[in-house]
């Protein structure tokens, strides 16, 4: 019987390693576990080498490096055009991608054309009988779907958060690094440019710590109040409930939910939030998740490692102050 490949497929940015990269890796290894087979990483870009390298170092897992100067910015028929060639294996096989832009866009790509199966937004997975199901949410988090496939091969999308165990195995050998240079055509479309969104306490990838904001802030004007908390940290950044980018206090950009993004700091403080099950679904893998609400059966302090009962209008102030006095 035929390996099953299982391949993480990282698309570069700039010369760091995507932090949901870790954790595709940890979806790979416990897929490993359970079936066989073998993990690899395929990395896309115009100067992969330090990437790739520094990819195998922090994850433990061989890379491939496609280099070419058309892959520099993210284009779906080139890249789908590029990675098929290295993709097209006999046998089993699982290609994973983080359930973000380039990810769900580049998924159903592949899977149309290697003829597999396709599973987005998968949050777990489940073994029985042989058989791999991968979990996802349906209905806007009320229900949990269990997916099985019927094809050989499956290319699935995973939700940022959900796999966040460490993915370096300690005394792993040594991983091997291959850069290959393939002809890499133009496709009908061209990406022209990528600009970057303003990053104002927007960058929720690299944040140690969010402050969100929800309707119990009151009025817009208290957002300052959770910037100024969010400024005690270096890596920070500020998210939102629904109610508060429906009111317009901040933009959907902020949203942490079902319909938001997806996270997981090392800690999470939730100012005024009621803990709705559309925003614990993007938040509740943080590490640590501190809650300020005045009342004291809010849902959010069910899963909360800390509550604070008060009015967020009284105790950030007091919160500051004493941090400035430290
Ligand atoms: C299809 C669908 C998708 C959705 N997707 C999302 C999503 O992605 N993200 C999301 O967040 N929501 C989402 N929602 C909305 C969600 O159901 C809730 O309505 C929303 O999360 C509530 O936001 P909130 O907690 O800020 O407001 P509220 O539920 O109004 O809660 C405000 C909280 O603030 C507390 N409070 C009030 N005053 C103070 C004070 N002075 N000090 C301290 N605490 C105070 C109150 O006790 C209360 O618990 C979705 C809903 C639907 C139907």
């Amino acid at each position: 019987m035929k390996e099953m490949r299982i391949t993480v497929i990282v698309g570069q940015t700039g010369t760091t390693v995507p932090p949901v990269t870790p954790e595709a890796v940890s979806f790979a290894r416990e897929l490993e576990t359970h079936t066989g087979g073998f993990v690899q990483a395929i990395v896309l870009g115009n100067d992969v080498v330090g990437f790739a390298h520094h990819l195998a170092e922090t994850t433990g897992v061989d890379v491939t490096g496609i280099e070419s100067t058309r892959l520099a910015l993210y284009n779906g028929e080139v890249y789908r055009d590029t990675l098929i060639k290295f993709l097209e294996t006999d046998g089993p096989a699982v290609i994973c991608l983080p359930h973000m832009a380039f990810g769900f866009d580049l998924a159903p790509r592949l899977a149309v054309a290697l003829h597999a199966s396709c599973v987005t937004a998968a949050e777990a997975i489940r073994f029985s009988n042989g058989r791999v199901g991968f979990v996802r949410s349906m209905f806007n988090g009320k229900l949990k779907a269990e997916v099985t496939t019927l094809r050989e091969k499956v290319v699935v999308t995973l939700m940022p958060g959900a796999w966040s165990r460490p993915a370096r195995r300690p005394g792993s050998r040594k991983q091997s690094v291959r850069i290959v240079k393939p002809d890499v055509f133009p496709s009908a479309s061209q990406t022209v440019g990528i600009r970057e969104s303003d990053k104002d306490m927007l960058n929720f990838d690299d944040a140690d710590v969010i402050v969100a904001a929800g309707r119990g802030i009151g009025n817009p004007l208290n957002i300052r109040l959770l910037k100024d908390l969010a400024a005690i940290f270096s890596k920070s950044g500020i998210g939102a409930s629904r109610a508060v980018c429906d009111l317009g206090w901040l933009s959907y950009r902020h949203q942490i939910g079902i319909t938001g993004q997806t996270v997981s700091p090392r800690l999470y403080i939730a100012c005024g939030i009621s803990g709705a099950m559309q925003h614990l679904a993007g938040m509740k893998e943080s590490r640590t998740i501190v809650a300020i609400n005045n009342d004291p059966h809010a849902a959010i302090f069910q899963v909360a490692d800390y509550g604070i009962v008060e009015n967020l209008e009284t105790f950030i102030p007091i919160l500051l102050s004493e941090f400035k006095r430290q």
